[in-house]
């Protein structure tokens, strides 16, 4: 931001006397209040000086353009064509001893035409072509921020209609799996009913075959009693193989 304090005039100032310079020399670097840019211009020594407005100064006061050597402190009055550098008087001895004559040439010859020369263009371009990149990364970016939005609803979503998924599945496997048990528990205890009732009536048999061979021995002969023992053996025996394979088939049929 340029400042909006006043300049005053520099000759005057030199009087004690304060006043508003009009005028900005750019060679003695001091403003003029209108009266003494007249003597400034009348004398010969600075009648060719560039006078440039104080609303113009102010525009380019916080360019910082160092005038002066960093090395030597003393005024950048020359410039090395072979280094394309600005020097003062001290860093041609140092510096600059190989350099001819003719690559060194006075700053005022040098920097004269300095707003068409191409080292302006190029520096004018290489910072149009920043400004464009750096255009260029913050759209890069700006959409990289859209992106990053838009994923993270992407994936939240798929979390959240893994979850559902999962929730369907292990209700349907449920479902399925309390159906399985419905209809193994109904198998199972017919078969249990079924055996208990085969059982029941094995029981009734057997005990009718003990009726019978109670019977047989205080009543009949003994030719009745050697056949029917054997009989009888036969009957129990059939009893007992029954039995056996109703074991079996409780060691067969647990829960499957
Ligand atoms: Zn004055
Ligand atoms: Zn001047
Ligand atoms: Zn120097
Ligand atoms: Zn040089």
């Amino acid at each position: 931001m340029a400042s909006k304090l006043n300049i005053s005039c520099g000759t005057c100032g030199y009087e004690d006397i304060s006043k508003n310079a009009k005028k900005w020399c750019t060679i003695c670097e001091e403003g003029f209040c209108g009266e003494c840019e007249k003597y400034h211009k009348s004398m010969k020594v600075s009648r060719d000086h560039k006078m440039i407005s104080t609303e113009d100064y102010r525009q380019i006061q916080n360019i910082s353009v160092n005038f002066n050597c960093e090395i030597h402190g003393k005024k950048l009055d020359l410039y090395c064509k072979k280094h394309d550098i600005a020097v003062c008087v001290v860093c041609i001895p140092s510096e600059h001893k190989s350099c001819s004559s003719s690559d060194v040439i006075s700053i005022d010859e040098a920097s004269k035409n300095a707003k068409q020369s191409s080292a302006l263009l190029d520096l004018e371009g290489t910072i149009s072509a920043t400004i464009d990149n750096v255009k260029h990364c913050i759209k890069n970016r700006e959409i990289a921020l859209t992106n990053v939005d838009q994923d993270e609803q992407t994936i939240r979503k798929t979390i959240t209609d893994t979850r559902k998924n999962l929730n369907k599945y292990l209700d349907e496997l449920e479902r399925k799996l309390l159906l399985d048990l419905k209809s193994k528990h109904k198998n199972r205890k017919s078969q249990i009913m079924k055996i208990l009732n085969q059982l029941k009536q094995m029981e009734q048999e057997v005990e009718k075959l003990k009726e019978q061979t109670l019977q047989m021995k205080r009543f009949a002969s003994d030719l009745q009693v050697f056949l029917g023992t054997r009989q009888l053996n036969q009957s129990v025996s059939k009893q007992v193989e029954s039995l056996k394979e109703f074991a079996r088939v409780f060691r067969k049929a647990e829960w499957k």
